[in-house]
């Protein structure tokens, strides 16, 4: 189907520096952002209000899954806000069904819980953790250093980065945080109290680090003994992003022990609802009946448009081979990344992930960059900018590639001569 431009509106005129200032004066300034302001897109292309265009690779933080005003997205959107947006969850809708079944089969037996992002994803599975703990009085939830779960008070405080709590403090009691790949330190740090382990599949926010199968196995073993809960937060290596449905179903390809390998709950969100928020978390059989009626809610979750939107997502997914594509592009594009790697292993210094999600972990110290006390991956991402691709920063000296998974071989080809001629010019 085509994917319709459009137009460049008279707002085109209003620019960068007037939407900035207007930020300033009334938006809270809890984050850091680029000096770009965008007005439209198409696919993996989009547009700033100056009428440039860049090359996509960043895709609002791993979240616009089929790339920019994609046509039948948009036409879902319709179709469905034409019928209905939102009852709330004192009603049944169709959508809401249908999605939570399209969920279950890709996942195993459990249920689906809808919810509107990330972090609130999480926070379900955290009162998951608390009911199943709670007639022997356990309720502590093991998270991974360097791991991210949102930005609420429990959010920050399963965060296994101190930069996300300081201030904040008293934080919400019962998370401890653990070395991440590392078995015997969680089986260590298990205690009498423990309920839950919750880690990444791949750890997103602090420079795309994949679990290794042996940690993935050795939990579920750990948790089996310990009668824990191995809970997954898959908010951005899931819903297809690495190849396969669930990152750990990639991990543990074709490994015979892995074969009946399912956590017990995973949170998601981002590429669920492309751009329309949606988050959701499952949980397995026979744990997905532990929160009651009148023991979770939100009013918006689940609603019609949304779950309409996302249903659309998955069709479009299947029907036009994206698996494949996400694939046949990621290992390309990370074995090119991985050539480069080592023509110039003074300034890179190692290519991970899977799928369309790939980390560029860049030196401690390029001489090209020692100019300025900003962190590495936002030089390198600067200089992408001007280059004409976006990316984002995890963690100090990691930018990521979170394309579309509809990205062409030619834009794939596009975006790593603009990263080769940045890091080219880095080195020299
Ligand atoms: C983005 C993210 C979250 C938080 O999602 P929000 O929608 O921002 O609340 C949680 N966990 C992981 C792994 C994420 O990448």
């Amino acid at each position: 189907m085509r994917e319709i431009v459009p137009p460049i509106s008279a707002i085109v005129r209003n620019d960068q520096a007037a939407i900035q200032e207007q930020y300033q004066r009334n938006v809270v300034p809890s984050y850091g952002r680029f000096p770009l302001a965008f007005s439209h897109g198409c696919g993996s292309e989009i547009w700033d209000v100056g009428g440039r265009r860049y090359l996509d690779f960043a895709t609002g933080i791993a979240v616009c899954c089929l790339g920019h005003a994609n046509a039948e997205i948009t036409q879902a959107l319709a179709e469905q806000s034409q019928k209905l947006m939102h009852v709330s969850n004192l009603y049944y809708t169709q959508p809401g069904g249908q999605l939570a079944e399209e969920i279950v089969k890709r996942i195993g037996p459990g249920k689906v819980f809808f919810c509107n992002s990330g972090a609130e994803a999480d926070e379900g599975l955290y009162k998951v953790a608390r009911k199943f703990g709670h007639d022997e009085g356990r309720f502590e939830i093991l998270t991974a250093f360097n791991s991210f779960h949102g930005r609420t008070l429990a959010g920050i405080s399963a965060t296994g980065q101190e930069k996300v709590k300081k201030g904040f403090e008293p934080l919400v009691p019962g998370f401890r945080h653990i070395p991440y790949n590392d078995l015997e330190a969680a089986k260590a740090a298990i205690s009498p109290a423990t309920a839950a382990i919750f880690i990444e599949g791949i750890q997103g926010e602090s420079g795309v680090t994949p679990a290794t199968v042996e940690y993935l196995l050795g939990l579920r073993k750990l948790c089996d003994e310990k009668k824990l809960l191995l809970l997954m937060d898959a908010v951005q290596c899931g819903h297809f992003r690495t190849g396969r449905y669930q990152s750990f179903q990639r991990i543990l390809e074709g490994i015979p022990e892995a074969a009946n390998f399912l956590p017990d709950g995973i949170s998601m969100a981002k590429a669920l609802g492309g751009g329309f928020p949606i988050g959701a978390f499952w949980v397995r059989q026979p744990y997905a009946d532990l929160l009651g009626a009148g023991t979770h809610g939100t009013t918006f979750g689940g609603n019609a448009l949304g779950c309409a939107v996302a249903l659309k997502i998955i069709s479009v997914i299947e029907r036009d081979g994206l698996i494949e594509n996400i694939r046949a592009i990621g290992d390309r594009l990370k074995g090119a990344l991985t050539t480069l790697m080592h023509s110039y292993p003074q300034i890179i210094k190692e290519v991970r992930g899977l799928g369309l999600m790939i980390g560029l972990e860049f030196q401690p110290r390029i001489p090209a960059l020692a100019g300025s006390d900003k962190a590495t991956s936002l030089q390198v991402i600067n200089r992408l900018h001007e280059a004409g691709l976006l990316t984002v920063p995890s963690g100090m000296q990691t930018v990521r590639l979170l394309p579309a998974y509809n990205l062409k071989q030619n834009e794939a080809d596009e975006g790593f001569s603009i990263i080769q001629n940045v890091v080219s010019k880095l080195a020299s």
